[in-house]
């Protein structure tokens, strides 16, 4: 028997926007939500767009929670479609519901009614209501009830089901700018890359690669996260790696303590020029107020200076647990945190942490920072990162590696 035809997919923002705009957005949403279902590799038919709601044609249930995973997507229902007529909704509930109200399970009626109909949405309720008593025995208790069967009529047809699973939010991946994304390898740039992709940026990743001061695990670490991002793009990403080691080897030199912060004064300069030379309109970072050496106000100061690009921090507000708890919850939480701790070997037991522009400056006129600037830009390579079909499972739950 066949329980569910279609996922109704409801999403937020995009319905205040205007016309043009909108359709342009929903247009967007049905394309990625197309990708990511073909990503899983879940049969279904056509994706189609119906006053403010989108629909995916399909008989596989195991598309609602892949469909929820795509930015954009408040919530969504595994569906049964029928005629809006009191007869036909009734078979229809009943289909639904009878295989769920075992066992003295109280269910109730949500109707829900646009158009015109020669029936009120409480109508709706005490008939199918009666029905499904008549014939399951099972109580009806309106206020929190085991099964709510949600019934709702738009014109000529009746969508009937009992669970809205919600959905990651944010703005369709595509409809907003692109920024580079510093990816480190660990628990934090991932994140921040991702909240830019959830409110619809294209992320163009950068890692600087600090061998010899790190090990190889740091490079594995930030290969994994991009391959876990890509999925979320639902598309490959080219990562943009840059060798960053000679640099980190004069700063340590000329000014052990103020490595960290000419480090990142660096790599922010050079993520500059990729900004402009990829168009994109910024670049983000992994930051948050406080956390480490480098992340004071003063510091922060110091660093921003070095950009002319504007500086994305989502997670500056957020404690690490607060990180954590997103990092764990997108999927890059065990990749970020797999083999060895990517220790800089570059870093000063104790680092400037209220760092002094003027004295930044200076100390880099004592830098060949054109040759160095060069020789980063010499060394940039380009990486495709594919979505890899083992971290499915950060789509499609049920679908482990
Ligand atoms: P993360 O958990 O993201 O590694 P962190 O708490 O270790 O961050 P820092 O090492 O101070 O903090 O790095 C701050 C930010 O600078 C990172 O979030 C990231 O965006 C960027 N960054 C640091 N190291 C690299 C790197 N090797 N390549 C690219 N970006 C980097
Ligand atoms: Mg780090």
């Amino acid at each position: 028997m066949k329980t569910i035809d279609s996922i109704l997919v409801r999403y937020g923002e995009i319905g205040i926007k205007s016309d043009r705009v909108r359709s342009r957005y929903e247009h967007t949403l049905v394309n990625n939500i197309e990708k990511a279902l073909d990503f899983c590799e879940i049969p279904h038919d056509a994706v189609v767009r119906d006053f403010g709601r989108i629909f995916v044609h399909t008989q596989h249930a195991a598309a609602a929670p892949a469909v929820a995973r795509v930015f954009g997507v408040v919530s969504v229902s595994p569906v049964q479609t029928s005629i809006a007529t009191l007869d036909a909704m009734k078979d229809a509930a009943l289909r639904i519901i009878s295989p769920l109200l075992t066992g003295e399970k109280s269910f109730g009626i949500r109707p829900r009614r646009t158009g015109t109909h020669d029936y009120t949405s409480k109508d709706i309720g005490v008939t199918v209501g009666r029905a499904i008593e008549k014939a399951t025995g099972a109580p009806v208790r309106l206020t929190k009830p085991d099964v709510p069967l949600f019934i709702e009529v738009r014109a000529e047809r009746a969508y009937i089901y009992t669970e809205v699973i919600r959905g990651v939010g944010g703005l369709p991946l595509g409809t907003q700018g692109k920024v580079v994304a510093l990816i480190s390898g660990g628990i934090d740039s991932p994140v921040a890359a991702w909240l830019m992709m959830k409110r619809g940026c294209t992320i163009v990743p950068l890692f600087f690669d600090c061998e010899p001061y790190t090990s190889d695990a740091g490079r594995e670490r930030a290969l994994g996260v991009v391959k876990a991002l890509a999925v979320w793009a639902g598309r490959p990403l080219d990562l943009a790696i840059v060798q960053h080691g000679g640099s980190l080897g004069q700063f340590r030199k000329l000014a052990p303590r103020a490595t960290c912060i000419l480090c990142k004064r660096m790599m922010y300069r050079i993520a500059a020029s990729i900004a402009k030379a990829t168009r994109a309109h910024g670049i983000v970072t992994g930051e948050s107020i406080g956390q480490v050496a480098s992340q004071t106000t003063q510091n922060l100061l110091a660093i921003d200076q070095a950009s002319d690009a504007p500086v994305y921090r989502p997670l500056i507000g957020l404690d690490k647990t607060e990180s954590i708890k997103l990092a764990r919850r997108i999927g890059t939480y065990p990749l970020s945190t797999a083999g060895h701790p990517a220790v800089c070997g570059a870093a000063h037991r104790h680092p400037t942490t209220n760092a002094d522009l003027a004295e930044l400056k200076a100390l880099e006129t004592q830098l060949p920072l054109r040759e160095l600037t060069a020789a980063a830009s010499k060394s940039l390579t380009w990486q495709r990162i594919f979505p890899e079909k083992s971290f499915r499972w950060v789509l499609c739950p049920e679908r482990k590696a």
